[in-house]
């Protein structure tokens, strides 16, 4: 087997202190006890923070205040707070930056559509993944998020949600790991956080696995490393051109796993699951929108996934001063119709966010 890359778990410099959030259900029991209280008050701590929606102590008045304040100190910590919001597309996506408790800012963006509700999370703080398109890659990796940090942001959107504070009270339905950073870079604490994601309350908060979408460059270890948790949460695999000479430069990590072991990588994933693959290609102007690359980006995924691909169009979010740019309309359309012609399912991203500046290339994408 593959040893993995360093770029896995770095350890847990600037990370918050331990929260409820990072612990499974029975660590929370353990934890509680340890600190001499009856371990029900684990499942009370859940329900308000996982069912009620609520991280802050003194709404939780069903515990005598002596322990809950003991309660919180040690499992409560503040993680996130609101730096901004910024609100487009007529009020029905929001772009929310948070700071952390080390000053670090990281970003998620929630998404009303018609029938569902997205949450784009943030994995890390930054990215260490170095694509050139990218504003979020420019400026490199911060740091890993902890479980708890990315689990939070789910609280918070679906609170948001839930109070009607965009537009009609409304339910959080689907999460996808496509907001700052490379989510099986920080593997462990990311499938953490799935599992509070889904988790039935109290232990978690109940969205459906198959409403989780887990976006990678293509770490190969990783990929396999998540086949093997028999999860049936979305891989997305971030390709952006079918060829490893531009891969090489375009998504850097390329020239260590290329294109052919990345899709054999997700078939693994797809034949485990039985679930599509979500291939994504950020479509730039004169870069990697050429029809012969388009006939290729076909070929290679008949052969490599055959029904169990589907290809996402996402037309490029240029970053001010970028050299790089969106394809025109028409060599859009034609590059959708050359992939489908080989018999692979494309469509073209609902891009939202546009004008709020979503800095990463995948940012505002969904599977
Ligand atoms: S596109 Fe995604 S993976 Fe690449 S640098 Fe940006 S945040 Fe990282």
């Amino acid at each position: 087997m593959t040893s993995l890359p360093l770029v896995f778990d770095a350890p847990r410099r600037g990370l918050p202190p331990r929260h409820l959030a990072d612990l499974t259900a029975d660590e929370r029991r353990a934890a509680v006890a340890e600190l001499g209280e009856k371990p029900f008050r684990a499942n009370q701590l859940s329900n308000h923070y996982f069912a009620r929606l609520t991280a802050d102590p003194a709404a939780m008045t069903d515990i005598p205040a002596a322990t809950r304040d003991r309660l919180a100190d040690s499992l409560l910590p503040p993680l996130l707070t609101v730096v901004r919001h910024v609100t487009c597309d007529d009020g029905s996506t929001r772009k929310t930056l948070w700071k952390a408790h080390d000053g670090t800012l990281l970003e998620s963006v929630l998404m009303r559509y018609p029938d569902r509700v997205t949450l784009c999370v943030s994995s890390q703080a930054g990215c260490g993944m170095a694509c050139p398109f990218c504003a979020t890659g420019q400026g490199g990796l911060q740091r890993n998020l902890s479980t708890a940090e990315i689990v939070d942001q789910v609280r918070a959107a679906a609170a948001t949600l839930r109070d009607g504070e965009l537009g009609d009270p409304g339910r959080l339905s689907n999460i996808v790991f496509m907001g700052m950073g490379e989510p099986l870079a920080n593997f462990g604490r990311v499938l953490a956080a799935v599992h509070r994601i889904c988790d039935p309350a109290p232990d978690g908060f109940g969205i459906s696995q198959r409403s989780v979408t887990v976006s990678t460059v293509g770490l190969v270890p990783g990929i396999r490393k998540l086949t093997e948790e028999g999860l049936q949460v979305r891989l997305a695999v971030s390709l952006h051109t079918p060829d490893d000479e531009l891969r090489d430069t375009l998504v850097p990590v390329n020239t260590r796993w290329k294109v052919a072991e990345v899709l054999d990588a997700a078939r693994g994933y797809a034949d485990r699951t039985g679930r599509r693959v979500s291939i994504e290609y950020a479509l730039i102007r004169d870069i990697n929108d050429q029809p012969w690359r388009a006939d290729l980006l076909g070929k290679l995924l008949h052969k490599h996934l055959g029904q169990f691909a589907h290809v996402n169009v996402i037309p490029l979010n240029p970053t001010p001063g970028s050299k790089w740019d969106a394809s025109p309309k028409p060599v859009e359309r034609e590059f959708v119709r050359r992939v489908k012609e080989q018999g692979v399912e494309c469509t073209v991203r609902d891009t939202r966010g546009q004008e709020i500046a979503a800095a990463c290339g995948q940012l505002a994408a969904e599977g």
